[in-house]
């Protein structure tokens, strides 16, 4: 239990996101003093709700559903119960003018493909059985030879590469196998197509959802409001430049906010920024071997482009991915099917989501520019009329997703090590915070136990948190899966020039 000396001593939190909030809820529920410092004028990081001209959008589209029973506890401890939405889920593929239920039926796939298309693609399929490709040891060999190259063109490579950002064949394999093994679209494909011998097992996927009805940023500002009465203190605005360390330990965290710069001194802190940012923030430096390491983690990132439509033009859909070639965006969120709170009467939000890197042509372009290209990408696609659109918004999300790029986990295992060693009161959590493919709710966890660490003396190890656990739930790119040791959530790894 927590003596009075733990009491008394002061825990910087740098990042107000699911982990770094739900690190700063526990330190003040039990009385621990805590400063969370947020670099962003809002709390909730990805799991924002942004909110423009009284539209709110997520970034992507998050369901609250977890598999740990004291996060979702902490959820509804948050929010109470008439603040959720249970909603049901449903999602689509949009191939060429037509939209393929997702997961995929049989009858529905043959209607969609036609009799002639559905045969080609069985045809497809046994020819890759008998004459496989050569080369497997990418994504492309290794759908193909398994699935047809037919399926594998029309539901695995564009919206792959989207995502990604390089070819198929230059994602490897592994990542495939491992993907498609928990990967309902696999399975259902070749419950909708294939001979029944072929079958695999379906995993379940999740039909129903819990949701904030005011998005999972609500989940977020309620809880900075929380921790704020209870005493603890969030401040906006506020990047954390220099952790300093002296006597091996982190001693104060430098921010920047509205007063100027300030000193907060720290007997703990709590990270949820990059942790390639958090090495570079160490004076005196990390040493040169670890500052490498921080420097070839990459991120992909991602911008939505949101675009007000009437409601009867949108559709039923929570999300559409889009496998049609030609156009950019890789999925679209209807947000009013997300939750009715979202939108205003008689009309919807429709999320045209778009992969990016920072700085390429896509992120640096205008908003103007990419309102256009969401309305004649909507109209391309045959989805909705571009006169229908009466407003458009561009948000950009830096850092979206850690990149599993070659050399990434040694890279990772090297800062863990020198943190543990260099600064043991320094504690990595959360998603960019571990660079690991945690959800929300990993994310809280490896916050929990955090604080259980610096409240209790227990030794967690929040690093094998989403590692061995193997939880079937799908959300589009936002795979999950059978970790390997090390890895966390499935993601592909990529060759290390695809990122840079
Ligand atoms: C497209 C998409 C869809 C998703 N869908 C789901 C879903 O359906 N369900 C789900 O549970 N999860 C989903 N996620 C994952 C979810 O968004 C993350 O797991 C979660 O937000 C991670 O929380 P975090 O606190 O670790 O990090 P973040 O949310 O990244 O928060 C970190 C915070 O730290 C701040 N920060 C960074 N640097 C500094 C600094 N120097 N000083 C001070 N502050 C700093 C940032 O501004 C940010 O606010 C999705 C993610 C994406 C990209």
């Amino acid at each position: 239990m927590m003596n009075l000396v733990m009491a008394q001593q002061h825990t910087v939190v740098i990042g107000a996101g699911p982990a770094g909030l739900t690190a700063a809820y526990e330190l003040t529920r039990r009385d621990a003093s805590v400063e969370v410092v947020e670099s962003d004028d809002v709390v909730g990081g990805i799991s924002r709700t942004v909110e423009r001209d009284g539209w709110r959008f997520d970034i992507g589209g998050h369901r609250f559903f977890t598999k740990v029973p004291q996060v979702a506890a902490l959820w509804h401890e948050i929010l109470a119960a008439e603040d959720f939405l249970l909603r049901p889920r449903m999602s689509r593929i949009h191939y060429r003018g037509r939209l393929f239920d997702y997961p995929l039926k049989a009858g529905n796939a043959l209607r969609n493909l036609g009799v002639v298309e559905a045969t080609r693609c069985v045809g497809s399929y046994l020819w890759s059985r008998l004459r496989p490709p050569a080369d497997q040891s990418h994504f492309e060999g290794w759908v193909s030879a398994r699935f047809g190259a037919r399926l594998y063109r029309m539901f695995f490579k564009t919206y792959t590469e989207k995502v990604w950002g390089i070819p198929a064949t230059e994602l490897q394999a592994d990542w495939a196998a491992q993907r498609i093994k928990n990967l309902s679209l696999a399975g259902a494909v070749r419950n909708a197509l294939l001979p029944s011998r072929d079958r695999t097992a379906i995993t379940s996927l999740i039909e129903e959802f819990e949701y904030p009805k005011y998005g999972p940023g609500m989940m977020w500002e309620r809880c900075a409001e929380l921790v704020t009465r209870a005493g603890g203190r969030v401040t906006l605005n506020a990047p954390a430049q220099t952790v300093h360390r002296a006597g091996g330990r982190a001693v104060a965290v430098t921010v920047t906010d509205a007063t100027g710069t300030r000193r907060i001194a720290a007997d703990h802190v709590v990270s949820s920024m990059p942790i390639s940012a958090l090495v570079r923030a160490m004076d005196p430096p990390a040493p040169e071997p670890v500052r490498a390491a921080a420097d070839a983690l990459r991120y992909r990132d991602f911008l939505t482009v949101a675009l007000v439509v009437p409601s009867t033009a949108g559709f039923p859909d929570n999300w559409i991915y889009v496998h049609t070639p030609g156009v950019r965006v890789g999925r679209i969120q209807n947000f009013g099917s997300w939750s009715p709170y979202l939108v205003r009467d008689g009309f919807t939000c429709l999320g045209l989501e778009y992969f990016v890197n920072v700085g390429d042509e896509l992120w640096s372009a205008d908003d103007d520019a990419l309102v256009a290209l969401g309305t004649a990408e909507l109209a391309r696609l045959g989805l909705v009329d571009p006169e229908a659109v009466s407003a458009g918004y561009v948000v950009r999300m830096p850092k979206a997703y850690p990149v599993y790029d070659e050399g990434y986990e040694q890279a990772v295992e090297t800062i863990r090590r020198w943190l543990a060693e260099a600064v043991p009161n320094v504690y990595p959590v959360g998603r960019n915070g571990m660079h690991r493919y945690n959800n929300q709710d990993h994310s809280m966890l490896t916050a929990m136990l955090t604080v259980s660490n610096i409240l209790d003396g227990t030794a967690h190890d929040v690093w094998t948190v989403n590692v061995e656990e193997s939880y079937h739930e799908e959300s589009g790119h936002e795979q999950t899966g059978a970790g390997q040791h090390g890895t966390g959530r499935a993601a592909p790894v990529l060759p290390h020039r695809a990122a840079a």
